[in-house]
C-alpha cells in the first residue's frame, strides 16, 4: 500500500530547514493537514503494523511522568510520623538507571527514577519512596550523625512498618522490553517511535529521517492524559 504520501513542502515551507525537536510546536490552524495526517496514520497502521508507531503530537501524547501521587503519599506519612518535617516535591530523575531512589539531606530532596515511576509496580514504588522517607526522618531527628542504614534507620523503618534493607528488590529486567525511542520527523512533525535507537527511520509521511536524538519513552500506565511518558 502506497497511500500515505503527504503534501509536505507547500504546507510546511520551512520544514526542510531542519528544526530541532524542542522548537517544533503543534500548529492549531492546520486542520486540513491534521485530518490528512490522521487518515495517513490509520492507513499506515495497516501497512506498517508492528514496524512502527507514529502519532500526531496534538494528542498531547507524550509527557513527563507525574509524581503527584507520591507527594501525597509522603505528606500523609509525615503527618503521622514526623509532622514538622516538610519535604519539597519529589524530583523525578531521568538519569537514574541503576539507582531507583535517593535522598539528599542538604536539600531535603527525595528523587526517584523516572523508569521506576513509569514502569515499576505500585508496591515497588511505595517501597522505594518509604525507604527514602525513612532517611529523611532519620536526618530530621538525628542530623548527620547516624550511619546511613544503622540503628536509627532500622528503628524508623520499624516505625514505618517497612523492611530496613539497604537495597530494594525490584526486578527491572522486564522494563527493558517496554522502553521505546521517539524522534520527531522534521518534515511532518510527527513522532516516530521505535524499539531501538536507529541511525535512520522512515516516517509515515514517507520521509527518511536521521535523528540525532532518540528520547527514551514508555507507554504510560499512570497518566490519563497521554499515551507515552518520557523516561
Ligand atoms: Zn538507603
Ligand atoms: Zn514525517
Amino acid at each position: 500500500m502506497e497511500i500515505y504520501i503527504l503534501p509536505v513542502s507547500p504546507i510546511f515551507p520551512n520544514s526542510l530547514e531542519g528544526d530541532s525537536i524542542s522548537t517544533l510546536k503543534p500548529q492549531g490552524t492546520r486542520h486540513g493537514f491534521n485530518i490528512a495526517v490522521k487518515i495517513a496514520l490509520k492507513l499506515s497502521k495497516l501497512s506498517f503494523k508492528s514496524l512502527q508507531y507514529s502519532f500526531d503530537i496534538e494528542q498531547r501524547a507524550i509527557e513527563k511522568p507525574k509524581s503527584r501521587f507520591i507527594d501525597l503519599m509522603i505528606s500523609e506519612i509525615l503527618k503521622i510520623h514526623q509532622p514538622k518535617l516538610q519535604l519539597p516535591e519529589v524530583r523525578v530523575s531521568r538519569r537514574m538507571r541503576s539507582t531507583l531512589g535517593s535522598y539528599m539531606p542538604s536539600a531535603k530532596q527525595i528523587a526517584i527514577s523516572s523508569r521506576l515511576l513509569a514502569m515499576g509496580e505500585d508496591g515497588d514504588i511505595r517501597e522505594v519512596v518509604m525507604h527514602e522517607v525513612a532517611h529523611a526522618i532519620v536526618h530530621a531527628r538525628f542530623g548527620n550523625k547516624p550511619s546511613a542504614h544503622g540503628r536509627e534507620f532500622k528503628a524508623v523503618c520499624k516505625e514505618l512498618d517497612i523492611e530496613p534493607r539497604r537495597y530494594v528488590d525490584v526486578s527491572t529486567e522486564k522494563w527493558q522490553t517496554r522502553i521505546r525511542y521517539a524522534a520527531r520527523c522534521k518534515f511532518c512533525n510527527l513522532l516516530v517511535v521505535r524499539k531501538r535507537r536507529m541511525p535512520f527511520a522512515r516516517c509515515v509521511c514517507g520521509s527518511k529521517i536521521y535523528p540525532k536524538l532518540w528520547e527514551a519513552i514508555s507507554e504510560s500506565e499512570r497518566s490519563q492524559d497521554s499515551d507515552w511518558v518520557m523516561i
